[in-house]
């Protein structure tokens, strides 16, 4: 964070300092009374389970110098506290008064699905030319983002942020603090449909991005997508395509997969650029083009942007493939899943075509609402064109997958465990791996897949 004050704050909250020392400096801003980067002001947030006014002290011990505060009384006349009506809405004040003392472009993305996989796409291809701040994790929420912004410095060329959503008018609050000068939506799935009740609302909530974005900006749009490819930016904003369909004004031609990698001519407004990826499946050709829309709006060299593109090689527990000494392929695609990651998981896991057997563990996809039994039975079916010889399928949800497999008569072997099954999934997928095999782990998040990657890569 540049320089700030104890006073800055104060004036960008609207609060009132009840001690301690109006000029000291702070450097970051944290919500977690345990971690502290060093001199950072502590932002205690009320949840639905805990209030965290009560880990002040345990957040001074760790090292922060300041703390907000929504209650009257509390102070210690040591630092500075100072009072707000509202920690969360403080934090965001804070984030826009941030954001107004930024002088570098900043680049949003959103969508439902490969946010991430995206955002570190475009920070990758702007390297080729500048300094690049990009939000770290998955910080994508009302509470990240005011603290990703946080975290920009002034050796920073440019910014890349990624701007999630679960709950209607989520992205609307995040888009005004962000204020972004281009964004990119990705796609529009089904991922949070429970929240937002259709894909309809999911479009709508997703361009308010453009809510943030001053005049002049551009929306760069996914033109392969049936919600997106033909729509238009509201007044004042420009808008451009990319994808594979003729319309787009950044168009990926000539795809062809070279052991799952893809390679594929990038036609950018008429401009050839060929264009060679590290990654695995053809989805990444749609994150790739979306980069190279925003490197071009940058200006940096399309060739220069490519050649950064091709030493891209994913992020963590995306598709990320490891090969183990007894000869089996791992592909770790435990992070998240909703049909659009899980279809085009299945993708790659198909495109390994030197594997001796192909294994999918497959667990359930969270929070698609009604429907879901319908979105996994669909997976089972996309199964009869991308066959499996072993599929595993883990959760109550997971075992539509099964059934929607048999429905579409995909002859693998199937094998389903139930959630308290967790042990016995883990050891049967142990010892069903032979060398030569590809196995493919995907499932939602809070279905932590993650531990079986980490154990079968021991
Ligand atoms: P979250 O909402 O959890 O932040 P996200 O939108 O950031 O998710 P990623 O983490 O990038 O998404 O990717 C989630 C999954 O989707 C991964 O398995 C990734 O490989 C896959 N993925 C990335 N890009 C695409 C795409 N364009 N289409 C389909 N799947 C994709
Ligand atoms: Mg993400």
């Amino acid at each position: 964070m540049e320089q700030i004050t104890v006073s800055d704050i104060v004036k960008a909250t609207g609060g009132r300092l009840l001690c301690g020392e109006e000029n000291l400096t702070l450097s970051h801003i944290s919500t977690n009374s345990k971690e502290m980067a060093g001199a950072d002001l502590f932002v205690p947030l009320i949840g639905e389970r805990v209030d965290a006014h009560r880990f002040i002290a345990g957040a001074f011990e760790a090292g922060a110098v300041a703390t907000l505060t929504s209650e009257h009384d509390a102070m210690d006349d040591v630092h500075p506290w100072i009072r707000v009506e509202d920690t969360k809405k403080a934090l965001q004040a804070i984030g826009v008064y941030l954001r107004e003392r930024l002088h570098i472009p900043l680049v949003g993305v959103t969508g439902s699905v490969g946010k991430t996989t995206t955002r570190e796409m475009i920070a990758t291809a702007l390297s080729a030319k500048y300094q690049v701040f990009k939000t770290p994790g998955n910080a994508n929420s009302q509470i990240g983002v005011p603290i990703t912004i946080s975290e920009i410095s002034s050796q920073d060329e440019v910014g890349v942020l990624e701007l999630g959503m679960s709950l209607p008018g989520e992205l609307t609050v995040i888009a005004q603090i962000a204020r972004v000068d281009m964004a990119v939506i990705t796609n529009i799935g089904v991922a949070h449909i429970e929240q937002l009740g259709s894909q309809e609302n999911i479009r709508r909530e997703k361009l308010t991005i453009q809510d943030g974005m001053p005049d002049g900006g551009l929306l760069i749009l996914n033109g392969d997508d049936p919600l997106l490819k033909d729509q238009k930016a509201r007044d004042g904003l420009r808008t451009v395509y990319y994808g594979t369909g003729e319309k787009c004004q950044y168009r990926a031609e000539d795809i062809v997969l070279e052991d799952g990698c893809p390679s594929f001519v990038a036609v950018c407004n008429g401009k050839r650029i060929p264009v060679r990826l590290s990654v695995m499946g053809r989805h990444h050709v749609l994150d790739a083009m979306s980069a190279l829309a925003v490197a071009d709006a940058c200006g940096v060299p399309l060739e220069k942007a490519s050649e950064k593109l091709s030493e891209f090689h994913g992020f963590k527990n995306r598709q990320q493939i490891y090969r183990r000494a007894d000869g089996v392929t791992v592909i770790d695609d435990t992070y998240n899943a909703s049909p659009a990651s899980m279809m085009a998981g299945l993708e790659v896991l198909d495109s390994m075509k030197s594997a001796k057997r192909h294994i999918a563990v497959l667990a359930d996809m969270k929070e698609l609402g009604e429907q879901s039994p319908r979105f996994h039975r669909e997976i089972g079916t996309f199964l009869a064109d991308h066959p499996v010889d072993v599929l595993f399928t883990f959760g109550e949800l997971a075992r539509e997958i099964e059934e929607g497999a048999k429905e579409a008569n995909v002859g693998c072997d199937c094998h389903h465990f139930d959630v308290e099954e967790r042990e016995a999934l883990f050891e049967a997928v142990a010892k069903t791996l032979q060398p030569g095999d590809c196995v493919l782990l995907k499932g939602s998040n809070s279905m932590k897949l993650q531990e079986l990657a980490s154990q079968l890569l021991k």
